[in-house]
């Protein structure tokens, strides 16, 4: 139903263009594995520090996209994510944590936002879903990092319910944007997690998985995603997904399942940029 909302601009990023002009100072989008300085398995645009990767090669890499961006490093929140469902508020107070080492990252959370500006969230990636928030009329942006786990504990819902609870925002008033991520196409789960995905989805009126043997079954997280966002108040027509897969795109995306756990991280980010 969409337009690809994440249209590639130059080397290192993709955006959300229909946010930008939905409200000026947003900057939003995702990183290629393209324009970076790691090598291997890394190679090249490696932003993540929990990985083997060298640290100062990663930090490289950030400076990098910083530059690119016009949103320095010392202004980057990153977390210390865990597959979970918590969602953090991030103040002008994190900015810096996580970026030189990833001891100091916000801890224990899969899920920021922010009504600041002058502060960009920032989440890691390989095949997870990035799942991208907006509340125009409260100045929030937010975003949430979710594989199946974080998919099937609802992180896209709890998002929207603390942004309803805790800063009053009407959910039909949320936009959201779910960026690239493994496809149906190349991902296939067991009954374990099907039963997961039953649980969560109350009254669906179509599945987000098909049975291709017996007790396995393609999952399509995008679209469990976008069902979630929509069972708890967010209008589908304020919901634009992404077409691309991690795992079938291998010149733009690192993918874990496809390059067997050894890969980079692709980054997330939004923000508000500070209006002079
Ligand atoms: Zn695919």
């Amino acid at each position: 139903m969409n337009v690809e909302p994440f249209s590639k601009d130059q080397k290192y990023a993709t955006f959300l263009n229909r946010w930008n002009s939905l409200k000026g100072n947003v900057i939003a989008g995702f990183t290629t594995k393209q324009g970076g300085v790691s090598g291997g398995e890394y190679s090249s645009l490696n932003l993540c520090l929990h990985v083997n990767d060298n640290c100062e090669t990663v930090v490289k890499n950030r400076n990098l996209l910083a530059e690119h961006l016009g949103f320095p490093m010392t202004r980057w929140a990153c977390a210390d994510q865990v597959h979970e469902n918590s969602i953090a508020k991030v103040t002008k107070d994190d900015a810096g944590k996580g970026v030189l080492n990833y001891d100091d990252a916000i801890k224990g959370t899969d899920g920021l936002y922010t009504n600041e500006s002058n502060v960009l969230l920032t989440l890691c990636y390989a095949d997870c879903v990035p799942i991208y928030f907006l509340g125009p009329d409260k100045n929030l942006v937010g975003v949430a990092h979710a594989g199946w786990k974080g998919t099937v504990k609802d992180i896209s819902g709890e998002m929207v319910r603390t942004w309803k609870n805790e800063e009053a925002i009407d959910p039909a008033n949320i936009y959201a944007a779910i960026g690239p991520s493994i496809g149906s196409c190349c991902y296939v789960v067991d009954d374990y997690v099907i039963d997961f995905v039953k649980e969560v989805l109350k009254q669906p009126t179509e599945l987000p998985y098909k049975e291709v043997s017996k007790g396995q079954y393609t999952l399509d997280l995008k679209k469990l995603n976008k069902m979630l966002l929509v069972q708890a108040g967010v209008l589908q027509e304020n919901i634009d997904v992404s077409s691309y897969c991690t795992s079938c795109e291998d010149t733009l995306f690192f993918s874990h399942r496809r390059d067997q756990g050894k890969t980079g991280r692709m980054l997330s980010f939004i923000g508000m940029k500070e209006t002079r």
